[in-house]
């Protein structure tokens, strides 16, 4: 039976923080775990793909949209508690909420994720992490939720490495469990005091974007560093520019559609490749069909 919270035809600009692309066919807002259990079956005998659907801040959704059934988790699935010297969260839970509630209660090692404005589901998918820590050294288990039902995989069943895991389309983290250590409060204070200000000397903020586009390559120049020598700060194509601050971002100038965002992508990879022979990655993801094209040996 088709679950009386399914919306149809959800603008998903609205769910990322570039603000770009089209709707989702289908759109849920899930508050418990049964209910989303319920979503993914019907999703699995409808045959609709599902993808969830954080704070869209690693996300670049294709501007006709995207044919399936997107998931934003709220309600318990996306509340937050210190439990002993566990964080128990929601996948949905912002890393903002996670951290506050880590840091009120005086644990530590959550400081990394001050500066990721994405939740914890988002940050298991792309093992998520800065200034040298990461999901994998805090994450103790995560309940993945499927057409299959739930179930608990540690963070070596998750196959957590740099910015991926091996998590599958139709697998949604619905909670997830962060075991981290006792810290006095004005430390963690600190800490991420100290990272948000670097974070705001290096980076563009009060801008939308996505994140960093591509991974750091193995080399001895960053991605950034790469696209800057290559001349592409500013360089803009549409609605959207290379940030002019840091060529690892690519900002809405306001009216910026995915395509514009893909254009910049294809083009920073060619002129890396031709400059420094180095192929880069992409680490935001696509949904819809949106692709990055090849490079132009068509690899
Ligand atoms: C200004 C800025 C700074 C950033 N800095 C960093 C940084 O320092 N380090 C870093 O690692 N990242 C950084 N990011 C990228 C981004 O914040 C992280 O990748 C974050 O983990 C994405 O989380 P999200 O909830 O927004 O996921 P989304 O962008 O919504 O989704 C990303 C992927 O995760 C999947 N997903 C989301 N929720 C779930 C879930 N519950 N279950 C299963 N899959 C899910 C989506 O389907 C998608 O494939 C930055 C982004 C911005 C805009």
């Amino acid at each position: 039976m088709r679950p009386a919270s399914l919306e149809e035809h959800v603008a998903l600009s609205r769910y990322t923080t570039l603000g770009t692309g089209g709707p989702a066919r289908w759109f849920a807002a899930p508050e418990t775990l049964d209910e989303l259990l319920e979503l993914l079956a019907w999703a699995a005998a409808e045959d609709v793909p599902v993808a969830a659907v954080g704070l869209g801040s690693n996300l670049l959704v294709a501007d006709e949209g995207f044919d399936g059934l997107a998931l934003k988790l709220k309600g318990e699935l996306a509340s937050a508690e210190a439990v002993g010297e566990r964080l128990v969260a929601g996948g949905g839970a912002p890393l903002a909420v996670c951290l506050h509630r880590a840091r009120a209660a005086g644990l530590g090692g959550l400081e990394f994720a001050c500066a990721i404005p994405g939740t914890i589901g988002g940050a298991v998918w792309m093992n998520a992490g800065a200034y040298g820590g990461d999901m994998a050294g805090v994450l103790e288990r995560a309940l993945v939720a499927s057409a299959r039902g739930a179930e608990w995989r540690t963070p070596a069943e998750l196959g957590l490495s740099y910015r991926r895991s091996g998590l599958r389309a139709g697998e949604v983290v619905a909670r997830a469990e962060l075991r981290l250590r006792p810290r006095p409060v004005e430390e963690i204070k600190a800490t991420v005091a100290e990272m948000q200000g670097r974070r705001k000397a290096a980076q563009p903020t009060n801008k939308r974007t996505f994140g960093s586009v591509f991974k750091n390559p193995e080399h001895e120049l960053s991605a950034g560093r790469m696209l800057e020598a290559c001349g592409l700060r500013g360089h803009a194509i549409g609605g959207a520019t290379i940030s002019p601050k840091h060529a690892n971002f690519i900002e809405n100038l306001g009216d910026a559609r995915s395509a514009d965002a893909v254009a910049l992508i294809a083009e920073a990879r060619r002129r890396a490749l031709e400059g420094f022979g180095v192929r880069l990655e992409p680490e935001v993801q696509l949904l819809g069909e949106i692709a990055i094209p090849p490079f132009p040996d068509g690899t």
